[in-house]
């Protein structure tokens, strides 16, 4: 029995994703191609797929180019950024990486009225 890409739980035989990760991606796809994150959320879960699925779906990082949570957060950030007339080539890897170095970073004691130094 194969294990689903997405969540790791059985996906059948001669399958790579379970039958609720496939609908989940359905459903994504199904939503053209300007959608908010919160409409997709609702659209997930409107499917069979419990919460805890649906967050082992958005934070799987199959080809290790990012999740699908990354790469919903770079699109998002490179229409914002050309609403404001500031192109940005943000991609899924980027928002991993940036991710990534966010939880190493030792978290700095601020005095009040201070800024982070490494706040972007
Ligand atoms: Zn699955």
């Amino acid at each position: 029995m194969a294990k689903c890409l997405y969540c790791q739980e059985k996906a059948g035989w001669f399958k790579s994703v379970c039958k609720d990760c496939q609908s989940m991606l359905d459903v994504i796809g199904g939503l053209g191609p300007s959608f908010s994150f919160r409409d997709m959320l609702d659209a997930l879960m409107a499917t069979q797929a419990s919460n805890e699925k649906i967050e082992k779906f958005l934070e799987a990082d199959i080809k290790g180019q990012g999740s699908i949570r990354d790469l919903i957060t770079a699109r998002m950030t490179n229409e914002l950024a050309r609403t404001v007339g500031q192109p940005t080539d943000t991609d899924a890897e980027k928002v991993r990486r940036i991710r990534e170095e966010e939880k190493k970073r030792p978290k700095i004691a601020l005095k009040p009225g201070e800024v982070d130094p490494f706040r972007r």
